[in-house]
């Protein structure tokens, strides 16, 4: 299976400069492609990528800290979340975490639940299964295992649903997220790349500095990350065209 849609691939590639494009012949763009099907283990544990195709690293520990409701997150990005949820109710709103850290075991809990919810509306096992990943991650899968994902809705309507995005709560969040950097994760015109349904309560940190950039470039996790990736895995031979062009002026 891809780690990594090709869909993601080709919105990176548009995105690169257009000298490095330029660079890109057919058989660099195949080598690309199996580079970036190697699993996406980043250094810096801000854009840790867990979805359906990247499980959550067997070697993954995390050290937490209880947010006053009781959940708990990633200590390191617990400041930037409680500034941002005070910034918010300092607005006038109300914003509640209703999930944050997930262990696997109640991940495995949930997706079974939600497999057995459609199950009963009428879907084919099989069905259930396919349908049951877009929206309650398998175990293992689930963003919610790293700690850096939280799901905030609105007091007054806690609901997780498409109408959780007109509620001041979310207008505020996704006006103001990135500003702590955090990000919407699964936007309505992204869940061909993220393989998950649009959620407009669901937040990830990835750090001020990424969340910034990813707004500013219109982008998802899966796209930053191969975006990355691709700058990355190019340099060496942009160098080495920097290095012919001096050596020609
Ligand atoms: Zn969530």
């Amino acid at each position: 299976m891809n780690l990594l849609s090709s869909a993601a691939l080709l919105l990176a590639l548009a995105l690169l400069p257009v000298s490095a494009t330029a660079a890109v012949t057919e058989e660099k763009t195949q080598s690309l492609m199996q580079e970036l099907q190697e699993p996406c283990r980043s250094e810096d544990w801000r854009v840790l990528l867990v979805n359906q195709w990247n499980p959550l690293p067997e070697d993954f520990a995390v050290t937490l800290k209880k947010l006053p409701g009781g959940l708990s997150v990633d200590e390191r990005a617990y400041e930037d979340l409680t500034s941002m949820l005070e910034d918010c109710k300092k607005a006038g709103l109300q914003p509640v975490v209703c999930s944050a850290y997930r262990d696997v075991a109640t991940q495995k809990r949930l997706h079974k639940n939600k497999i057995a919810r459609l199950r009963a509306a009428g879907y084919s096992q099989k069905a259930a299964e396919e349908e049951a990943v877009r929206w309650v991650a398998a175990p293992g899968t689930s963003e919610h295992h790293t700690g850096l994902a939280v799901d905030l809705v609105a007091a007054a309507y806690p609901y997780l649903n498409q109408r959780q995005e007109t509620t001041p709560e979310q207008v505020w969040l996704m006006e103001h997220c990135w500003e702590y950097g955090f990000v919407l994760r699964y936007p309505s015109d992204k869940s061909e790349l993220t393989g998950v349904g649009y959620e407009p309560w669901h937040y990830r940190y990835v750090g001020r500095e990424t969340a910034l950039a990813m707004r500013e470039k219109g982008l998802c996790l899966e796209e930053w990350i191969t975006l990355e990736k691709m700058e990355d895995l190019m340099e060496p031979a942009e160098q080495q065209e920097e290095t012919a062009d001096a050596v020609s002026s």
